[in-house]
């Protein structure tokens, strides 16, 4: 038996098999074997929710990387856009990237102060150059409306 859709009453644990089963700390904390092989290397992985490329910084440089690509001279020769894409891939600086990480950070800091995105990107704007964004940044907002 299954609550239907897999939309279960909240905060019941016992209202149907696929929950109970879902809960199970046999399943709910099972490594994937994603994390288990990377682990494996002493390689960490990180999981980040969908559709937030802000909280990744690998996104701003793929970013940098297609900028200076795009400044390249075109060619149809397969061996020119590898080498292309190549020196672009090892030209973006190590600042950048740790500016980019830190972006990214103060994204991650500002969602769990409770900003939303729109509100995120202001303060980070607004706090340029800090890694976190103040504790008073809730109530900043809310004066400023
Ligand atoms: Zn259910």
């Amino acid at each position: 038996m299954e609550c239907k859709d897999f939309k279960c009453p909240p905060d019941r644990t016992d209202c149907c098999c696929r929950r109970l089963m879902y809960t199970q700390p046999d399943f709910a904390k099972v490594e994937s074997n994603l994390e288990s092989v990377c682990r494996a290397r002493g390689v960490n992985v990180i999981f980040l929710p969908k559709f937030h490329c802000e909280l990744n910084f690998i996104e701003q440089c793929w970013g940098y990387v297609k900028q200076l690509y795009r400044m390249k001279e075109r060619s149809s020769s397969e061996a020119d856009l590898e080498r292309n894409v190549l020196d672009s891939l090892n030209a973006v600086p190590q600042s950048s990237m740790q500016r980019f990480f830190v972006r990214s950070g103060r994204f991650v800091d500002a969602y769990k102060k409770g900003l939303d995105g729109k509100q995120a990107a202001w303060a980070i704007k607004k706090y340029r150059g800090h890694h976190i964004l103040p504790e008073s940044i809730m109530q900043e907002l809310e004066q400023s409306r």
